[in-house]
């Protein structure tokens, strides 16, 4: 089986150049200009590469290779939307490696026992509205009534409106539901640096974080900043700034791959002047299970009662959103696993901390990922790189995985 990196690069490059900004980067908000030019692309892809096209009710883009003995068709694939000055990989390589997989596959051995279908996922970063999971969630029947009224872009424009002007029908999104789907496999790129600082090139993906997001208020007393004191404020910064510090504390001593991240912080009055009466900030924390979720967030609400108090503080702490970790088939991690084996290419396991479509279709059917490195740990942003070795031993794994699964 030969994968043909010259054309996979080509593709990529292609993709790339589709809603490239001025300053680096690509954009391609769902259901904008570019996002369809891009879909048009993959479609004309998979037109040369004869396989059977559809496009469902909110424009994921689906490409199939007719199994000679039926059955659930196996899946890969990943989204074609991207987030602001987004990167040459994400999402786009799933997409460009899922095909040039399934092409490698059926010149190497003919048409496969399995269907294998190729998704073009119309949205997963939230790249226009508040909607992370567009695609996938449509694709396992969890989009609300009345959802795509209710998300607006920033000019306004609903998501109801915004599939209408692409042709799409909003009151037909439950068509979009399947329940005939196998398995999904797929590549990505890792978005960190765990493989690239353990010199390894493909990662098996074995869970996809849980999360919790927190909004901490600290409140203390705004007071002039020229004669109050030292000793007689109550500065909620000077106790969030503790709070802060302690919180990846917390996440460190726990190890990898907890994390915790502050990364919003309101300052009121937010005055050169004024003693800072009023902190509100977010704290976002992932593990692996949801136990060593809930000890964390435990951890942290803890250190930071016991800060507020020392300093004669008010805290008020709110769970905003709580995410489950999504463990990934053992099945389709075997067949990674064996496909990897057979061309003597070391793996190595890890937790991913980014959300992927694979949580979201976990619901319906066996889900895997593989991942290879980021070069410095860079994604989303246009320095987002890969080795083109890595680029083609990831596909190569990819085809071998499929292979184990669908022929
Ligand atoms: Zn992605």
């Amino acid at each position: 089986m030969r994968i043909d990196l010259t054309l996979l690069e080509r593709r990529l490059d292609e993709l790339y150049a589709i809603g490239a900004e001025p300053d680096g980067g690509a954009y391609r908000p769902l259901y904008g200009e570019a996002w369809a030019v891009a879909c048009d692309r993959v479609e004309h892809w998979m037109r040369e590469a004869e396989l059977t096209v559809h496009r469902d009710a909110v424009g994921n883009v689906w490409g199939r290779l007719e199994g000679s003995g039926g059955g659930k068709p196996v899946v890969t694939g990943s989204h074609i939307d991207t987030v602001r000055r987004g990167g040459r990989l994400d999402g786009a390589l799933g997409i460009v490696a899922g095909l040039g997989a399934v092409q490698a596959l059926e010149a190497a051995y003919g048409a496969p026992q399995r269907p294998l279908e190729v998704l073009v996922v119309c949205e997963e970063e939230g790249s226009r509205f508040n909607t992370n999971f567009w695609g996938s969630r449509a694709i396992v029947g969890a989009i609300q009534s009345g959802e795509a009224d209710r998300w607006r872009d920033p000019a306004g424009v609903t998501l109801a409106q915004a599939m209408r002007e692409r042709g799409l029908d909003p009151s037909q999104i439950p068509a979009a539901a399947r329940s005939d789907l196998d398995a999904f496999v797929e590549l990505h790129i890792e978005q960190g640096s765990v493989l690239e600082s353990a010199e390894v090139a493909l990662g098996v993906v074995t869970t996809i974080a849980g999360g919790v997001h927190l909004q901490v208020t600290v409140s203390g007393r705004a007071d002039h900043a020229g004669t109050t004191p030292m000793d007689l404020r109550l500065d909620a910064l000077v106790g969030a700034a503790a709070m802060v510090e302690a919180i990846a504390h917390c996440a460190a001593v726990e190890g990898r791959p907890a994390v915790a991240t502050v990364g919003k912080l309101r300052v009121e009055p937010d005055q050169i002047n004024v003693v800072p009466g009023r902190v509100v900030f977010t704290v976002d924390l992932r593990h692996a299970a949801l136990e060593a979720c809930r000890n964390l967030t435990q951890g942290i609400r803890g250190i930071c009662e016991t800060l507020a108090t020392e300093r004669g503080l008010g805290l008020e702490i709110a769970t905003l959103h709580e995410r489950p970790p999504v463990p990934m088939h053992a099945d389709i991690r075997t067949a990674i696993e064996a496909a990897a084996s057979e061309d003597d290419v070391t793996t190595m396991a890890l937790v991913s901390g980014a959300g992927h479509d694979a949580q979201i279709l976990a619901s319906r059917c066996r889900v895997g990922m593989l991942f290879v490195p980021s070069n410095d740990g860079r994604s989303h942003c246009p320095e987002e790189a890969t080795d083109r070795s890595d680029l083609e031993l990831g596909t190569r794994v990819l085809a071998r995985t499929l292979h184990q699964l669908a022929y």
